[in-house]
């Protein structure tokens, strides 16, 4: 599903985030990215989204090389991810529904279609009642949810989601973590980047570990003991 061949990212500025980075992820598979702040978790997700461009590798989803896929036809593979981020980038002048309708909106569904859809994605993270709330009136952990709701309404195959507990407590964090189970468990693939070593204990799912930009158990190369 999510194919990464000898990947590298060096941004404008000359930080290399990703050095070599080779890894694959089984359509219906979970995992976890993990690594101290810094080590290119985030670079990873946004260079599978598309919100940045490999420097060198290949990145190959759902069979097709992301290389060979212009600007112009982002919009298009990004329809297959749905994303969810540590702060949920919510418009806080719209209300939960038209926050959750967004992509359906931007996808040019029917209203009828996208009432519907906005309804089931509500329901699934436990959130129907909140529809025409705003999200300013939310707790931290319910507007994370809508941002859930949000990734998943256009049911896409994949979620990617850069530290969505990072600003919640434990239960809380177990919370989004099942519901990322949930969507795991009817076949979305699903990777987080979490540097929450407990939570990710505790979801006993695979752990991919990234250090400096390079996988943990890469065998080319020696990574200190810690
Ligand atoms: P993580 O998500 O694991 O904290 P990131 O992928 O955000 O790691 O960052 C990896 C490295 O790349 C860091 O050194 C970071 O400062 C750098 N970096 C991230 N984004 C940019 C950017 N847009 N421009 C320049 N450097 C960046
Ligand atoms: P539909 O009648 O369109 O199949 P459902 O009532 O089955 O709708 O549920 C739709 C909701 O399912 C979506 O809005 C979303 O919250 C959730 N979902 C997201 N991805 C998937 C998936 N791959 N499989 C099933 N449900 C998904």
């Amino acid at each position: 599903m999510i194919f990464l061949q000898h990947v590298g990212k060096r941004y404008t500025t000359g930080q290399e985030a990703l050095a070599d980075v080779s890894l694959e992820l089984d359509a219906g598979e979970m995992a976890f990215l993990t690594g101290h702040s810094g080590a290119g978790k985030s670079t990873l997700l946004k260079l599978i989204a598309m919100i940045e461009r490999p420097s060198r590798g290949q990145i190959v989803v759902n069979g097709r090389n992301l290389n060979s896929i212009g600007n112009r036809h982002i919009p298009y593979y990004r329809r297959q991810i749905g994303m969810i981020f540590q702060d949920h980038h919510l418009l806080h002048d719209r209300s939960v529904g038209d926050n959750v309708a967004l992509p359906l909106v931007i996808a040019g569904l029917r209203h009828a279609e996208i009432l519907r859809r906005v309804r089931a994605a509500l329901d699934k993270v436990g959130l129907l009642h909140k529809e025409r709330a705003l999200p300013i009136t939310l707790s931290t952990g319910e507007q994370q949810r809508v941002g859930i709701a949000r990734a998943v309404v256009n049911k896409p195959p994949i979620l990617l989601a850069d530290e969505p507990t990072g600003n919640l407590d434990p239960e809380l964090s177990l919370e989004i973590m099942s519901l990322f189970d949930e969507f795991n468990r009817v076949g979305v693939t699903v990777l987080v980047a979490s540097h929450d070593h407990e939570l990710i204990r505790i979801m006993d799912r695979r752990v991919i570990g990234l250090y400096a930009g390079r996988l943990e158990n890469d065998p080319t190369h020696a990574v200190p003991h810690r």
